[in-house]
């Protein structure tokens, strides 16, 4: 694999065609990578089979190359067999640092629990009763020092305490997919939205628990409606429009403070070039919200 100095990249789930919101995350991740002069990768985190509408991941690769942004590498795929392969690896390297148990804890036992309670931490649980797995944490806390955000503290104790890293339908949860990919693909800073910053303690914990590299982190405000509703596929955003990629990339850009410009020549092409020589991450930093008019 050829490890440029930047490599980035844009991790949709294939829940739907991409929205406004969902283009502002495809876009930071793309200017911060070509500003630096590094790799951008699209990664269809299709990890939850029971969330994923058939045909989205190919409809939101098409949006994207419409929108003039490809893949630097061949687009991955959670559901691979080799990412599979390379998931449950990382889960046996856990279990051999005894770092995992099986949970046998229904919803209906949890509700209520923010934290885990630990109620199998030291259960034994019969190989042929259906089960979870969770990583042991600890009450560590964890700094970073996020691009936009600033320093973060999270203690994961607090937040999540002993998390999943496989449900007991057999799939391989988020957290754990998304730093193995994260470490095989060799990113460098991870971009995406503020709405998934609490989730970095339990990445920054299994990676060092992998001993894989820490990457550096960059949350972005969410982009909200007039009610203030994040926008996204449960707030049923409607999906971007594929007849005029310049002008829902200028609002787009306009939204993330980068003040573009009236283009004589209104092409997507000329506006893409224009956001990556012209980035301007600073004024992202400190943002939490972007609420279009
Ligand atoms: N797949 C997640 C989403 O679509 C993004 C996860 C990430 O960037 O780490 O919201």
């Amino acid at each position: 694999m050829n490890h440029a100095n930047y490599r980035g990249r844009f991790a949709p789930s294939p829940t739907g065609d991409l929205h406004l919101g969902s283009l502002v995350a495809a876009l930071v991740s793309y200017c911060q990578a070509k500003a630096n002069h590094g790799i951008w990768l699209l990664r269809i985190e299709d990890i939850d089979e029971t969330r994923t509408v058939p045909g989205a991941a190919h409809q939101i690769i098409r949006t994207l190359a419409n929108y003039g942004m490809h893949s630097d590498e061949p687009v991955i795929h959670q559901t691979d067999p080799q990412r599979q392969q390379a998931y449950a690896a990382a889960m046996t390297q856990l279990t051999t640092q005894k770092l995992t148990y099986p949970c046998i804890c229904t919803r209906k036992q949890l509700a209520g629990h923010t934290v885990y309670p630990g109620t199998c931490l030291s259960k034994s649980v019969p190989p042929d009763k259906k089960h979870s797995i969770r990583v042991k944490t600890n009450n560590q806390q964890y700094v970073f020092s996020d691009l936009f955000q600033g320093v973060q503290k999270q203690n994961i104790g607090h937040q999540s305490g002993d998390f999943n890293i496989r449900r007991k339908d057999g799939l391989f949860c988020y957290q754990l997919a998304v730093v193995v990919d994260d470490a095989d693909q060799g990113i460098t800073e991870v971009v995406r939205g503020i709405d998934i910053m609490d989730s970095t303690s339990r990445q920054m914990y299994l990676i060092d628990a992998l001993q894989l590299q820490q990457p550096k982190y960059a949350h972005f405000a969410v982009i909200a409606d007039s009610q203030n509703h994040k926008l996204s596929k449960q707030n049923h955003a409607k999906p971007i429009t594929h007849e005029d990629p310049y002008a829902v990339t200028w609002q787009a850009l306009d939204l993330l403070q980068q003040q573009p410009p009236q283009m004589q020549k209104k092409t997507q092409s000329a506006l893409l070039d224009w956001a990556v020589k012209n980035w301007q991450p600073n004024r992202l930093c400190g943002l939490n919200e972007v609420i279009i008019q």
